[in-house]
């Protein structure tokens, strides 16, 4: 015979059914969460199953390969005169695209459409599902029936869209990362037109960075280092108080002067070192020969590597760039990029990405067909 205190549990589930009949706890309340969350997958099914990400993430990189030759007129404007294959690399971008667009969106539309053909079959189970699981005895099972192939057309359409992604993932971060690095030329040559550096004609700007010209340690002069295929100039360019109340400062003064210029041959050595407790200070140590302002000079750098910049010292000194230098166009192959097309030969349509120099043919977003110019 049981005791009493052993029959205690099943009259109170008992005591607890009969006030849920009654109208008070929900018998469901365990799986109310699960049901709420089928509900919002079921829901989602007919967006998912389209690929949307993946079409969105296509467009992007159409956005981005225009986007990227954008920025390789605007340095070439701003003067850029390295990387000669810039605008190849460019058109190459465009071509890999070209090709592989056409591929992405083949298999995106072919996958969407298999799947968003079970989307019906699929809803009508778990739906079913949730309209039976009425009692708390069965629920889990007839829940379990209606979640597994929800669950499985959900992994099945992210495994669709990721290797549909898998087709352009590297092909969108190089373009990624060539964004990055003519962004990075951009705001140099902007930086460099800000100064009030009088330019030698043809000279080239190499490198240009934010720096601290440390001195004496006081009141040191902020400003930009500049490396041109001519010179090392260092311009200081910094807001400085010239009136302070109680230690702040109630008035600003720009100012904005070349302070030091060396040229090319006169810098006889450069040491990177990276300083600071983390390490993380990029500092840039130079040598100069008697004929220049200074014998030696230390800059504090900010935002850039002190090692790419020693190498790109040695780079221009030793005459290494030469060889990506940049030829300039003729009036003729101005005249003759001015002149592509802007409507397709063949359908029409306008043709609105970017020309770039070297360029010589055009290819219909719209209709495929080449117009040659
Ligand atoms: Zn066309």
């Amino acid at each position: 015979m049981p005791r009493d205190d052993e029959l205690k549990p099943s009259g109170g589930a008992l005591s607890a059914s009969a006030s849920a009949a009654a109208g008070g706890t929900d018998p469901l309340e365990p799986f109310r969460a699960r049901m709420a969350t089928l509900k919002s997958k079921i829901d989602d099914l007919p967006a998912k199953v389209r690929l949307s990400e993946g079409r969105d993430a296509a467009e992007n990189v159409e956005t981005e390969s225009n986007r990227v030759a954008d920025l390789a007129n605007r340095v070439r404007e701003l003067g850029y005169a390295w990387e000669k294959d810039l605008e190849a690399r460019c058109l190459d971008y465009r071509r890999r695209w070209q090709e592989l667009r056409p591929q992405v969106l083949a298999a995106l539309d072919k996958e969407s459409a298999a799947l968003s053909g079970r989307v019906t079959q699929v809803a009508y189970q778990g739906n079913y599902a949730l309209q039976h699981a009425t009692n708390p005895a069965t629920a889990d099972q007839i829940l379990s029936d209606g979640e597994r192939p929800v669950a499985a057309l959900i992994n099945e359409t992210e495994a669709a869209a990721k290797t549909i992604r898998g087709m352009f993932d590297n092909f969108s971060s190089d373009l990624h990362r060539e964004q990055a690095h003519l962004e990075k030329i951009q705001a140099m040559l902007e930086r460099a037109a800000q100064s009030k550096i009088a330019w030698l004609p043809g000279e080239a700007v190499v490198g240009a960075v934010k720096a601290k010209w440390d001195r004496d340690g006081k009141d040191d002069p902020r400003g930009y280092l500049y490396l041109t295929d001519a010179r090392l100039i260092f311009e200081r360019d910094e807001e400085i108080a010239t009136k302070k109340v109680l230690f702040v400062a109630t008035e600003k003064q720009r100012m904005q002067q070349v302070m030091f210029e060396a040229k090319l041959g006169e810098i006889e050595n450069v040491l990177a070192s990276k300083r600071g407790m983390f390490g993380n200070e990029d500092h840039l140590d130079f040598n100069f020969a008697p004929s220049a302002n200074a014998r030696q000079a230390h800059y504090h750098i900010d935002g850039q590597d002190a090692n790419e910049w020693q190498g790109l010292v040695q780079r221009v000194k030793t005459g290494g760039m030469e060889s990506t230098r940049v030829t300039a166009l003729s009036d003729a192959e101005k005249q003759r990029l001015r002149n592509a097309p802007t409507k397709c030969s063949n359908c029409g349509s306008p043709l609105t990405a970017p020309i770039l120099r070297g360029q010589t043919d055009v290819k219909c977003p719209a209709c495929g067909s080449v117009t040659r110019f």
